[in-house]
């Protein structure tokens, strides 16, 4: 289980976190709600190793892994796939694909998850050999996916994954979030498209201005008319 406790993250003198907790329990789909500058990319971005805490603590398996360099997170099975579908742009989509498995030496194990990522994007391996910078938004996004992926993580944190894709793009992303947890990855959601997420997810946290305010199955913050309000409008 990936476990954050009482997390503490500021940027100069703006505090962006204030001590928030939540758990996402192996196998499960967990999604974090809330509005722009909430705090939602800081949590994905502190637990990669990517910003660093004031104070609090995040563990795996009981394993801390705040402090430690990005590498030693990928490796204790973590991955992000970033927000803004951040491809290399000048490599192929082979390439990209590749990149993502760049800490691994099991050349079998690599060959095998290709084909699983082949399995799940076939429109990535019919343009194995196309630029990553000429794919499609929705293409590109599925490349980010398909690279985070490429490590065999045991978590998979994905920041916005429908982000600026057009509707029938986005329900074949949350398809493929639901395959990919049904064969055992387990996924930590950030999506400002609350509706889709929480249908999806087994569990729902609500942050607030850097504060967890709410947690319940995805159906009870589905049915809970305050969430309704203030982030299902009318969808
Ligand atoms: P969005 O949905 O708009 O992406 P978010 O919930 O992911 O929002 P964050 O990106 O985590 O929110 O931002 C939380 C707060 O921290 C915001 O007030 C933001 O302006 C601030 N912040 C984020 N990154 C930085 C940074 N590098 N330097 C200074 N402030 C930052």
């Amino acid at each position: 289980m990936l476990k954050i406790e009482n997390l503490h993250v500021s940027y100069g003198g703006i505090k962006a976190l204030r001590g928030i907790s939540l758990e996402v329990p192996d196998g499960k789909i967990v999604t974090l709600i809330g509005a722009n500058g909430a705090g939602k990319s800081t949590t994905l971005r502190t637990i990669s190793g990517l910003v660093k805490a004031d104070s609090g603590s995040i563990t795996y398996d009981g394993q801390e892994l705040l402090g430690k360099p990005i590498n030693k997170i990928l490796e204790a099975g973590i991955a992000q796939s970033p927000e803004g579908r951040r491809v290399f742009a000048n490599l192929t989509v082979l390439e990209n694909l590749k990149i993502g498995a760049y800490l691994r030496k099991d050349k079998d194990g690599i060959e095998k998850d290709l084909k699983w990522v082949y399995e799940l994007f076939p429109r990535l391996e019919e343009r194995s050999w196309q630029l990553a910078g000429t794919l499609s938004g929705g293409e590109q996004q599925m490349l980010a996916v398909g690279r985070a992926l490429m490590s065999r993580p045991k978590v998979l944190m994905m920041d916005e994954p429908s982000l600026g894709l057009a509707p029938l793009v986005v329900q074949g992303i949350f398809d493929i979030i639901r395959t990919i947890n049904k064969e055992g990855v387990t996924v930590l959601l950030i999506e400002q498209n609350a509706n889709m997420a929480l249908k999806v997810a087994d569990l729902a946290y609500v942050l607030e201005t850097g504060t967890i305010t709410k947690f319940g199955t995805g159906a009870e913050l589905l049915a809970d008319e305050s969430i309704k309000e203030a982030y299902l409008g009318k969808s």
